[in-house]
């Protein structure tokens, strides 16, 4: 099978490459193994949250000279604070375009985002679905906010979070409040907790007559409210949808928290990712591995899969973004990090004993966050440090820098990704160029 580009990695960064590549004409491919860490995440995208030196961001973008000072190797470094602008702000129409309307800030400022235990994380974008607060006052506008879950649900305990809240000093004036609702409805998944997810109960929650139920439950028992806080359970690709609904029935202002994985809010990034590629054109094999492929004068010019093992699929351009250790993108033996697929080039520190702190909530980074594949500029890989020519990383494979620690794991997937698919695209258009006849190279138009 032959492709103009072949994406490694079904995970934000691989999605972005691809759906840039479909929207630019080329014939794409994307292969993925499993899930990737959006069915983790919020569904927030972090762009910057803290410098490396601890340093907190509130507008990441004023920040970016910053942090080239103290980290010219980060990929934010490599491309720029226009690439990643510009990158950020595709992403956001695209998905747009997709139903997902993911917001920032007026003033370009972070915005807070609730988390599951009732501590708060910086972040750049959230799903209309998710309350934006402020960064400088998180209770601006808020007297008396609920916090709900349903009888029986594991994933969200609301008076934990509770507890947490209570323990910030903004939130000294606000009376908050704590309720489960009961629905007939729950009584059989009830029987086996294990069955009772995120994902179960937006299945239930999908019949409107449920819906209407659990919408009077709300008002009875929540009382006035001026934010009602819900776990994500609303479904990966309506979820939006219905709690605009459910705001119509109850007349609340509803927010919804991500829960513990499976994350919906993470999820409808996701699947609104696939299934507009597919609607580009592109072809997505899910639960297919890339197993290796097999390199001539510089270029990778074959993979294999291991559903395809003795057809090879073939590429002018090629990107690897198999995600980090949690998506088996890099792999740890004992004293060496390893890429599994080519056994590319990484950024490694010797000595195991240096790759983490003494304390997993220490203060700095832990420094394994940082090793992963090195690149150049172009994010080209090396491979026995030779550059490989038409082949591009993202994501979280990268080496230097720390997702967790600096809040930016999804933007630098998205920037990287996006950064990697114009590089691929030009490529492309360039040997179009030197290869078809003068009168022939209007036929071929790319975006
Ligand atoms: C638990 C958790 C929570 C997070 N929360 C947030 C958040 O709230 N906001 C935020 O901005 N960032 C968050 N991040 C960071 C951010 O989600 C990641 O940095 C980003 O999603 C990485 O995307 P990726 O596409 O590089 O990799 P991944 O999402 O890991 O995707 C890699 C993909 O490659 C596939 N793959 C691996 N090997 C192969 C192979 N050989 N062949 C084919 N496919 C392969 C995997 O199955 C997976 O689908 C979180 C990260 C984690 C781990």
């Amino acid at each position: 099978m032959r492709f103009d580009s072949i994406i490694i990695g079904g995970g934000v960064a691989g999605l972005s490459c691809a759906i840039r590549c479909a929207e630019a004409g080329l014939k794409t491919a994307v292969i993925a193994a499993g899930q990737s860490a959006l069915h983790f995440s919020s569904g927030s995208i972090d762009v910057l949250s803290q410098l490396p030196d601890g340093t907190r961001v509130s507008h990441p973008f004023t920040a970016f000279d910053a942090l080239y000072q103290q980290n010219p190797n980060h990929p934010y470094s490599l491309l720029g604070k226009d690439t990643v602008c510009e990158a950020v702000q595709w992403y956001q129409a695209m998905m747009a375009t997709c139903g997902v309307q993911l917001q920032a800030q007026p003033d370009q400022a972070n915005h807070l985002r609730l988390t599951p235990m009732g501590t708060f994380r910086s972040t750049w974008l959230s799903q209309q679905t998710v309350h934006p607060f402020p960064l400088t006052e998180p209770a601006w506008g808020l007297s008396r906010i609920a916090l709900v879950t349903l009888e029986g649900f594991r994933d969200f305990q609301p008076q934990l979070a509770t507890d947490n809240l209570r323990r910030l000093s903004a939130f000294d004036a606000v009376d908050i409040h704590t309720t489960a609702i009961t629905l007939p409805g729950f009584d059989t998944m009830l029987r086996n907790p294990c069955e009772f997810r995120s994902i179960e109960i937006s299945r239930v929650l999908r019949d409107t007559a449920k819906l209407h139920e659990f919408a009077k439950a709300l008002i009875q028992q929540v009382g006035q409210a001026d934010l009602v806080v819900l776990p994500a359970i609303f479904g990966n690709g309506d979820g939006a949808a219905t709690i605009k609904l459910l705001e119509g029935l109850t007349g609340y202002r509803i927010c919804e928290l991500p829960t513990m994985p499976p994350s919906l809010l993470g999820i409808r990034l996701e699947e609104a990712m696939k299934l507009h590629f597919q609607a580009l054109g592109g072809l997505l094999l899910r639960g297919d591995e890339v197993t290796g492929g097999t390199f001539e004068n510089g270029r990778l010019q074959r993979i294999y899969t291991k559903h395809h093992q003795d057809m090879p699929l073939v590429a002018q351009q090629f990107l690897i973004a198999s995600g980090s250790f949690f998506s088996r993108g890099l792999h740890a033996e004992r004293n060496q990090i390893k890429e599994p697929v080519f056994g590319l080039d990484t950024a490694n520190i010797p000595d195991r004993s240096h790759w983490y702190q003494g304390e997993f909530f220490a203060a700095s980074s832990h420094p394994y966050l940082n090793m992963g594949v090195q690149c150049n500029r172009q994010l080209q890989p090396t491979l026995n440090n030779h550059t490989i020519d038409n082949l591009y990383c993202a994501g979280a494979l990268l080496a230097h820098y720390d997702p967790v620690k600096e809040g930016c794991g999804s933007g630098v997937a998205i920037s990287t990704g996006y950064f990697a698919a114009e590089q691929m695209i030009a490529a492309i258009r360039a040997d179009q160029d030197t290869t078809t006849e003068p009168n022939e190279q209007s036929k071929r138009v790319y975006l």
